[in-house]
């Protein structure tokens, strides 16, 4: 019987593959995976600009690097948009030990981003630990005051997918310190954020509640969190020590980056790709999100090179300031606004650069079925999962505006191990996933552009 099957299963086969977008699709995998550039433009970016926290002197390289590849590639429009960004410094390497009788027990911890120095001889306090705000919350004044509080509800390990764990944690690192200082707390230290266990503390971004005063935080690692617990059973009057010097400096001006198509026959329909082109100052800022700006890049090279003529304008984008501040999305939408254009579809790729899984969508049931019919195309390349899902946090402004966002969506399982750590390197990224990444969201924007939505 497998003998009969077989050729009618092949013929099936060709039939499909001869379907002109399915022939197309492959030849734009066939370029990225045997010609793709963007791995290359990705070691250039960790290794040659490294670290580039909005403001710092590694976003500005940044931005004239990415500029520069676009010309290079000769994207037909590439130009930058100004946009005023948060500037806020790390300063001297933090410092941390627990204080339990005469031992001094050194753990690591990094300021978070946007947190306020401590005191220059540092500070030293009880602590206490707490799951919840609720629990905080119960516990009130009476335990809380003068007291550093230690947030220690870990990323639920039972997640499958891990954005969904880490969603469940970390309004502890957002707004912890003012939860914290409600209750008259000196100090808030944060579980990192990552199912990984570990000695890298994780940072990230926080705010302040407006009228509660502002008290120093910081991420420390999850072996460091551990420790602190199980002494905190044994010895609940042991002393915490911190000490750090970041500090919020006026606001600095940055750009996006953007390249440009102009479409053949709808040029006033955009869709954009894009990725953030800042990144957390303890490492290269390779899977966030160096991985998404180079796939967004290699998305109009690969149109280019293929000498597809999109019907619709393609615009790849490298949006500023994603991580403490939102300010470069928030003005691309403004913009976008001010200035008439329509965008059909915002694609951002910034969930790290692992092997692709879908596509997850923020629109309405009309908007996402239309690209759901593209399933069977996506199929063989491993994109199972397209449905309603998370856009991206640049593309978000865009949402009110009728744009259907849409978040590539890889692999979750490892990205948290790298997330914000000094881990997020180069070598945290595979060539050839990362290759896929680009191709997947090459393969949307070319089913898009040729039938609308
Ligand atoms: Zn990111």
């Amino acid at each position: 019987m497998k003998k009969i099957f077989f050729p009618l299963l092949l013929l099936a086969h060709m039939g499909f593959a001869q379907n002109p977008d399915s022939l197309q699709i492959r030849k734009i995998y066939d370029e990225i995976l045997t010609k793709g550039e963007c791995y290359n433009v990705l070691t250039y970016l960790c290794k040659n600009i490294g670290p580039r926290l909005s403001g710092s002197a590694g976003a500005a390289k940044a931005v004239q690097y990415t500029k520069k590849v676009m010309e290079d590639y000769r994207f037909p429009q590439v130009f930058l948009q100004d946009v005023m960004v948060p500037h806020w410094v790390r300063g001297a390497k933090e410092d941390a030990y627990i204080e339990t009788g005469k031992a001094k027990m050194k753990v690591p911890i990094v300021a978070l981003g946007g947190s306020v120095a401590t005191p220059p001889t540092g500070i030293k306090a009880e602590v206490i630990e707490v799951k919840s705000f609720e629990e905080l919350k119960a516990l009130g004044e009476a335990k809380v005051k003068g007291k550093i509080v230690l947030f220690n509800r870990p990323m639920d390990p039972t997640k499958i997918n891990t954005f969904e764990a880490y969603a469940g944690a970390v309004q502890q690192r957002g707004n912890g310190a003012s939860e914290a200082a409600r209750y008259g707390a000196v100090g808030a230290i944060i579980r990192s954020m990552t199912t990984l266990q570990d000695d890298n503390p994780h940072t990230g971004g926080m705010r302040y509640a407006p009228g509660i005063p502002m008290i120093p935080t910081a991420a420390i690692s999850t072996n460091g969190a551990d420790k602190l617990s199980k002494l905190l059973k044994e010895n609940p009057k042991l002393k915490f020590y911190f000490k750090q010097s970041c500090e919020t400096l006026p606001d600095a001006p940055s750009h996006n980056v953007i390249g440009e198509i102009k479409g053949t026959e709808k040029p006033d329909e955009i869709i954009v790709v894009g990725g953030h082109l800042d990144s957390w100052d303890l490492a290269e800022g390779a899977q966030d999100d160096g991985a998404g700006c180079v796939q967004a890049i290699e998305v109009l090279r690969t149109l280019n090179a293929l000498g597809i003529k999109p019907k619709r304008t393609i615009r790849v984008v490298m949006y500023m300031n994603e991580e403490n501040g939102l300010r470069g999305g928030t003005k691309y939408a403004d913009l976008a606004k001010q200035n008439n254009e329509k965008h059909i579809a915002a694609i951002e790729s910034d969930n790290g650069g692992f092997a692709p899984r879908g596509f997850g969508m923020v629109g309405t049931n009309e908007q996402i079925a239309k690209v759901e019919v593209y399933k069977k195309l996506l199929a063989p390349y491993g994109l199972a999962e397209i449905g309603r899902g998370s856009g991206g946090a640049d593309i978000g402004p865009l949402g009110n505006q009728g744009t259907l966002l849409i978040g590539f969506k890889p692999d979750s399982q490892r990205y948290f191990d790298f997330h914000h750590a000094q881990t997020d390197n180069l070598d945290a990224v595979n060539e050839r996933e990362l290759k896929l990444g680009a191709a997947s969201m090459a393969a949307l924007v070319y089913l898009i552009d040729k039938y609308g939505l």
